[in-house]
């Protein structure tokens, strides 16, 4: 048995296409021509055919099923849609989230971030939301109940079709639809068929990314590593920039991204905070937030100077970062910063003594040093480096340097070293490990780089929608962790995706439990 963990009873995906016309039916199967196992169903227009067909595909899962195999295969139901929602273009696809039946009733369609980023990676202009069935397409009342329903478009089978799935329970399906007209213009009229032949050539272009969708469907396991996602700096820092904003009236400005994740950053500008990369953007006199990374002397200075509010959001670990690099340089030491070039965290740390500091990012940047006095060379770390990566480059230093000093602690902060080693402990056991984080974030690319460390590929993964399905086709055992700066919710969304490519088993393995909690600025502890 290999070291990864094997699930009992996949088999290979055999993927089935329900598509309601003839049109449709053709276009699919041009598009899918060339894919091994795929069977595009003619099903017929409206609810009674649709029922029976919906009837056929759960009777098939049965006697599947009598058969000892739990592998019923995927079902993808395609074709063509009437637009709702302003902004859907003939020719557009929709992937429905869910679809609403003419009762109100709603069957989920997890799967639907995957396919949807897929198709766009394929060149598709994809809308995501809930898909209403009808009984009459051009019945304007039913489409406007639909609408309110919150569907963004309509057809007249996805609802009956699902139905047959839902009594199986880790059967795939997805729902594609291509759209054939505007939702602003009158549902007949000459430019109908135009809108039709533009919704059948952009559905037989589908064929290729639903046949790597099928490819990726399979029961798996889900192993989650912990300590992930948060951590007491990021939590810290998302909240005083909420004390602030629900403290004042007035804009409240954040320098700098308050911590590297795009969800965090736009859920705070969802709420008022104003984003900016430098104080010269912040009107005189008003609140401005310094961001979890830290910054330097002079951006403080320059903040007294214009009589700015300023809140601080420096993670107390990279204070003390600071604090160190200010107490070597007094001594007379050259100070080595083990770090990325660029980050903000070290730009602000090298800011505290720019004449006693040197970045160094690598064991040829040790070789160049030449400080003045051999005997005073001193090295802090950036708080969120690979703990593998940066022991190389002070082995280097201390050879060069036998006397060096280092930190009173650790540098490389709890959280880091945590989520390091538990991404650790789930790798080896992973065929592939996703980790969410947004690209600028420092610790989540170290945990993409320990992990591949251990033999196991690994993504960074800012929205479920990135994930490639290729990634996730054979692997039956997927790791999932988070950067401290991603929010808990991005693992769900990833989990519950994985739930729409057959059944998961989510399992944890936590490697160290943290309960740090860092205290708030004055300037909100009121608010
Ligand atoms: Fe602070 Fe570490 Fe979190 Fe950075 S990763 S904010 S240093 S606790």
């Amino acid at each position: 048995m290999s070291s990864k963990l094997s699930h009992e009873g996949a088999a290979p995906a055999r993927l089935t296409v329900c598509a309601p016309l003839r049109l449709e039916a053709r276009a699919i199967r041009r598009g899918l021509r060339g894919s091994a196992g795929a069977e595009v169903r003619r099903t017929g227009m409206g609810a009674r055919r649709s029922a029976a067909q919906a009837q056929r595909l759960a009777d098939e899962g049965l006697a599947v099923q009598g058969l000892n195999v739990e592998w019923p295969g995927p079902v993808a139901v395609a074709g063509t849609c009437g637009a709702l929602a302003p902004g859907l273009r003939p020719g557009d696809l929709v992937v429905a989230t869910e679809v609403i039946g003419p009762g109100g009733d709603s069957i989920g369609c997890p799967a639907a971030p995957l396919l949807a980023g897929e198709l766009r990676r394929a060149g598709f202009t994809v809308h995501e939301g809930p898909l209403g069935t009808v009984t009459r397409l051009m019945d304007r009342a039913q489409r406007d109940r639909a609408a309110a329903a919150g569907a963004i478009a309509v057809d007249m089978e996805s609802a009956f079709l699902l139905a047959g799935r839902a009594g199986r329970p880790g059967r795939p399906a997805i729902v594609v639809r291509a759209v054939s007209d505007h939702a602003s213009q009158p549902l007949l009229r000459p430019s109908t068929i135009t809108g039709g032949i533009a919704a059948l050539r952009a559905l037989g272009r589908t064929g290729p990314v639903l046949a790597r969708w099928a490819a990726a469907t399979q029961p798996r396991q889900v192993l989650l590593a912990g300590p992930r996602s948060f951590c007491a700096g990021v939590e810290r820092a998302i909240e005083i920039v909420e004390r602030a904003l629900g403290s004042s009236t007035a804009p409240v400005y954040v320098r700098k991204q308050i911590v590297h994740n795009t969800h965090v950053v736009s859920g705070l500008e969802q709420r008022g905070a104003v984003f900016v990369d430098e104080l010269s953007e912040v009107p005189d006199g008003a609140t401005v937030v310094f961001s979890a990374h830290g910054v330097a002397p002079s951006v403080r200075a320059e903040a007294s100077r214009r009589s700015l509010d300023t809140v601080d959001a420096t993670c107390p670990l990279v204070a003390k970062v600071h604090a160190e690099a200010r107490r070597f340089a007094t001594d007379g030491y050259l100070v080595a910063l083990i770090g990325h070039a660029g980050h903000e965290e070290v730009d602000g740390t090298l800011g505290e003594a720019p004449g006693a500091m040197t970045l160094v990012q690598s064991v040829e940047d040790v070789a160049a040093l030449e400080p003045a006095d051999p005997a005073k060379v001193a090295y802090l770390m950036q708080t969120t480096l690979s703990a593998d990566e940066a022991g190389v480059i002070v082995d280097a230093l201390l050879e060069r340097f036998p006397g060096a000093r280092g930190p009173g602690s650790d540098d490389i902060c709890y959280a880091t070293t945590n989520r390091q080693q538990a991404v650790r402990a789930i790798a080896g056991d992973a065929d592939v490990v996703l980790v969410a984080g947004s690209a600028n974030s420092s610790n989540s690319k170290r945990l993409v780089e320990t992990a591949e460390r251990a033999g196991t590929p690994a993504y960074l993964i800012d929205h479920t929608g990135d994930i490639e399905l290729d990634w996730l086709t054979g692997a039956s055992t997927v790791g999932i962790t988070a950067g401290a700066s991603a929010p808990p919710a991005a693992v769900s969304q990833i989990v519950a995706a994985l739930s729409g490519l057959g059944s998961v088993e989510v399992s944890e393995r936590v490697v160290a439990t943290e309960s740090i909690r860092f205290g708030l600025p004055k300037e909100v502890r009121q608010a």
